[in-house]
């Protein structure tokens, strides 16, 4: 099976497919006779849940609309009644040995179908509404039932799903997960990014991966191409070692750098940083050679936890990062929540276009409480170390005067109460929407530092959904649209006399480095699994030729040359990245 290589490595091992509770997906699990019970207890208790959720909705909509577009749920509520078929699904159990949910899928989806089949509006209504509510009750079901096998897996899994979100993807018992495949997803979805952080070696966009892979089936996973063969061969195997091996070399080789400057080969220092996502990250930092943190993703702290974290709980996390890597400045970013990472309890509403939604600065100048109790806490751990803050996804002035507005606000507060942070903490702005970029030289007046996201800056000025594998080809990052846009940015910067760094994933990616460095990026913040690499070519380049790079590709009209021109001079100083 192929798909789209976003964490390199491989591994073998035994496949976990996750359900995502559509009823064609549900998992068929072997039971013992003394499980039964159980199962049926776990029904009844779904049943009761649905019902009440049901009728709870049934009266929003009575208040909303009038009764009779309430009584649709009568229809529903007759469902989960239904004498026989719940009789059925029982018998199917106990016959069987299965587990409840694949019972219920199996018995609900042949009664839909028989409804569907009969030439009678009314009754095709009736499948429909069988669907709903099956729906409804399997996510009852499995809800808690799987998050907690995924907090604690048994045995080393190779992970399979339809999609896996970051939430779930950080509640999972990572000790025990070998690699990931997704049916969907693009390079820099947030799983992607989390696999590499975690070296996990991952594929995504296989298509459907999620349907065709079984539960216990042995594959082999190739993260450096993309692939994942079913029941390898020996040779396969073998030629998967030999793959290893000269990867292995290779990271050693690239280590001798680790304790070496991120220096051009002409002088020029260029920052490296490394991007995390929680305080757990810290000593892969401080190994990869990085010199602090250009991105402290936070919303990570949010989605491991089934509550909202408190300023204490967050304080807690930011300080422990800022004191290990002192004097290192670690740069944390305020809650980045929406667009592919949601907190189910914070009961946000599901939106037709959730990236261009109410994500990330947006939410928080809404929810002011919880950026209030972020900010202070960043403010408290700024004395702990060298703390700097941005905003994301800022897409006019007027947000970033707002934040900022509320940091004052935060500071006053802080000093009234005798608390102490740093006065003078440097705040900065991530630039990753078009609007930003070329509005840069207002927004740059207002803040120390910018840090351009290109993950979101390619989305937006394409009009690219970074999670679509089936675009994934026009999601460029050497399109000249978005060169021209980080030209602007660094321009603005510098003329405001601040500095610039871009955290998103192409800062890592060896073959836009000269470009970015010929554009006037002055810090690269990467994965730390990616920082030696980056480290590795910065050293055998001269800043004199990533300038003529950047120079031509301004000048170009086509993605695939800029790409090209930057490969060939990547290949020539820097040989061994490519010996694979
Ligand atoms: C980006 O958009 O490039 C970025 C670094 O932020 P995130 O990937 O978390 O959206
Ligand atoms: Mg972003």
């Amino acid at each position: 099976m192929h798909g789209i290589a976003v964490s390199p490595g491989v591994c073998r091992g035994k496949v976990l497919v996750l359900s995502d509770n559509r009823v064609d997906s549900v998992p068929r699990q072997t039971i013992t006779l003394e499980e039964v019970p159980e199962q049926i207890n776990r029904l009844e208790r779904a049943l009761t849940e649905t019902k009440k959720q049901l009728l709870a909705v049934q009266e929003k909509v009575n208040a909303g609309m009038g009764a009779k577009d309430a009584t649709i749920f009568d229809a529903h509520l007759l469902v989960l009644e239904d004498p026989t078929l719940l009789d059925e699904v029982g018998k199917f159990v106990e016959k069987e040995l299965v587990n409840i949910e694949f019972a219920f899928a199996q018995i609900a989806e042949k009664y839909a179908s028989t409804l569907e089949a009969i030439d009678d509006e009314y009754l095709r209504e009736r499948a429909a509404d069988m669907r709903d509510v099956t729906e409804r009750l399997l996510q009852n079901l499995l809800g808690t039932f799987q998050e907690l096998d995924l907090k604690h897996l048994k045995e080393r899994y190779i992970i399979v799903a339809h999609d896996l979100s970051p939430s779930r993807t950080a509640m999972l018992d990572k000790k025990n997960v070998l690699g990931f495949a997704t049916d969907v997803g693009g390079k820099t979805s947030h799983t992607a990014i989390i696999a590499r952080s975690l070296r996990i070696p991952a594929v995504v966009g296989v298509g459907d991966a999620s349907k065709q892979l079984r539960d216990g089936q042995y594959v082999l996973l190739d993260g450096y191409h993309g692939q994942i063969v079913i029941n390898p061969t020996d040779q396969t195997l073998f030629e998967y070692g030999q793959l290893v091996r000269k990867h292995v070399s290779l990271d050693e080789k690239l280590r001798d750098t680790t304790d070496k400057p991120a220096v051009t080969l002409d002088g020029v220092q260029i920052t490296l940083s490394a991007n995390i996502e929680g305080a757990d990250d810290v000593e892969q930092v401080r190994a990869s050679g990085a010199e602090g943190v250009g991105l402290f993703r936070t919303e990570y702290l949010f989605l491991k936890s089934d509550t909202l974290p408190t300023e204490e709980e967050q304080f807690r996390a930011y300080r422990v990062v800022a004191a290990a890597l002192r004097p290192a400045p670690v740069i944390i970013r305020t809650l980045d929540l929406g667009g592919d990472k949601f907190m189910a309890h914070l009961n946000v509403p599901s939106e037709m276009n959730p990236f261009l939604g109410y994500r990330a600065i947006r939410f928080c100048l809404q929810e002011k409480d919880i950026f209030r109790a972020q900010l202070r806490a960043i403010l408290r751990a700024s004395v702990e170390g060298n703390v700097k803050l941005m905003y994301p996804m800022i897409s006019c002035l007027d947000e970033l005067i707002q934040a900022n507005a509320l940091l004052d606000e935060c500071k006053a507060q802080l000093r009234s109460e005798g608390v102490v942070f740093h006065e003078k903490m440097e705040v900065g702005a991530m630039i990753e929407i078009p609007s930003a970029a070329l509005t840069a030289d207002a927004l740059a007046k207002r803040v120390n530092f910018f840090s351009i996201g290109t993950n979101d800056l390619i989305q937006y000025t394409l009009a690219v959904d970074r999670l679509n594998e089936k675009i994934a080809h026009l999601y460029e990052p050497t399109n000249p649209a978005v060169l021209r846009l980080i030209k602007m940015t660094t321009d603005a910067a510098h003329a405001a006399g601040i500095w610039v760094g871009v955290c998103g994933e192409m800062a890592g990616d060896p073959l836009m480095i000269p470009l970015l460095l010929g554009l006037g990026v002055d810090e690269l913040s990467v994965s730390p699994a990616s920082v030696t690499q980056v480290k590795y070519l910065l050293r055998r380049i001269k800043m004199s030729e990533a300038k003529e790079i950047a120079t031509a590709a301004l000048a170009s009209e086509s993605s695939q040359e800029i790409m090209a021109n930057s490969q060939r001079l990547v290949r020539s100083v820097a040989p061994s990245l490519f010996e694979q």
